[in-house]
């Protein structure tokens, strides 16, 4: 059987402090499953500089220079962590069989990666690493990250729950990702969209190795809203449903305000102030709301995502 070659792809923002330790412990791993015969011993490892303004590239170029199994990849500026990891995996597409995403601070743990490649020599074309043990992170990180799967998961995002960024993916499932056009890619909402066989492995997540986190919790809510807005048109349906019910709540109250004009309950004035007010912001809120329905399908269709995927065909 012929073996796969393997990339991987790490994505690098402001990561100088621990680049080098990132990239020894990869490459002890890698010598040892290319000695197991997992990989193919052209198997590299991309580093992609995502526009950090520390000595990230410098410590890159250096690897570089030392190791040809090192590639090396500089963004013009900062693009974000979703960007950086398909720029890696877009620009080696033709020369790698299966691809690897992982973080460069080493939270994701490195092991995850045999039972990742063995899944994938069985025919998964996609395997999810799933955080089990999340103990190594702070209660509020867990607890936001968690209900962020959630809330996803709810509002119809096909999000695999407690799987970030850490996954492999066969080429034919990247090629069909280039077929996903839009320019906000919330990989692990577009991932399981592709299709294909898939498997999952579970690790434990461990503390961050050195550095600090990119994603503060502006930046988390942020992605989080991202997410929800690429793919899903929920929260404006919330607004027409909110305006059906306005609505109808206005009518009841033209109702009591018809009422109390006849039976002559009313001061001079009420009547024309309060029956316009409630009867147009009723009917404003639900008109926004179906205006909201359509603004929906165009962006559905401004997306351009591809209709439908063909695993194989038969007798061509
Ligand atoms: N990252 C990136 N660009 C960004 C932010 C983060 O490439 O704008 C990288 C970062 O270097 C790391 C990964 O994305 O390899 C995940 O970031 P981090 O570990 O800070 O996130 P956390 O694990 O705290 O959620
Ligand atoms: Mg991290």
């Amino acid at each position: 059987m012929n073996l796969s070659r393997l990339l991987l792809v790490v994505p690098c923002y402001n990561e100088e402090a621990i680049l080098n330790l990132t990239y020894s412990t990869l490459k002890a791993y890698y010598a040892g499953i290319k000695e197991r015969g997992l990989i193919a011993a052209d198997s590299k490892i991309c580093f992609v500089n995502d526009g950090s303004r520390d000595k990230t590239w410098d410590i890159i170029e250096e690897l570089c220079h030392q190791d040809d199994t090192i590639i090396g990849v500089k963004l013009s500026r900062n693009f974000g962590h979703q960007s950086a990891i398909m720029a890696g995996l877009e620009k080696y597409i033709d020369d790698f069989d299966c691809f690897i995403t992982i973080d460069a601070d080493l939270q994701d743990d490195i092991n995850a990666i045999t039972s990742m490649i063995e899944k994938h020599r069985e025919g998964a074309m996609v395997v999810y690493g799933v955080r089990g043990d999340r103990s190594s992170d702070s209660w509020f990180k867990r607890f936001s990250a968690e209900s962020f799967y959630v809330v996803m998961q709810k509002m119809g995002v096909p999000v695999v729950f407690n799987h970030a960024d850490f996954r492999l993916m066969d080429r034919r499932v990247l090629q069909e990702l280039g077929n996903f056009k839009e320019i906000n890619m919330f990989l692990r909402g577009i991932v399981p969209l592709i299709g294909f066989r898939n498997d999952k492995v579970v690790y434990n997540r461990l503390e961050r190795a050195a550095g600090e986190t990119k994603y503060p919790l502006s930046k988390m809510l942020l992605f989080a809203w991202n997410g929800i807005t690429s793919f899903s048109t929920f929260p404006m349906r919330l607004v027409l449903y909110f305006g059906v019910f306005n609505f109808m709540v206005a009518m009841v109250i033209v109702a009591y305000i018809f009422f109390s004009y006849i039976i002559g309950h009313t001061v001079p004035g009420w009547t024309s102030t309060m029956l316009p007010l409630t009867f147009f912001s009723g009917s404003n809120m639900m008109a926004l709301g179906l205006i909201g329905e359509y603004i929906g399908k165009i962006y559905e269709e401004v997306k351009g995502r591809p209709r439908y995927i063909i695993e194989k065909t038969v007798n061509e």
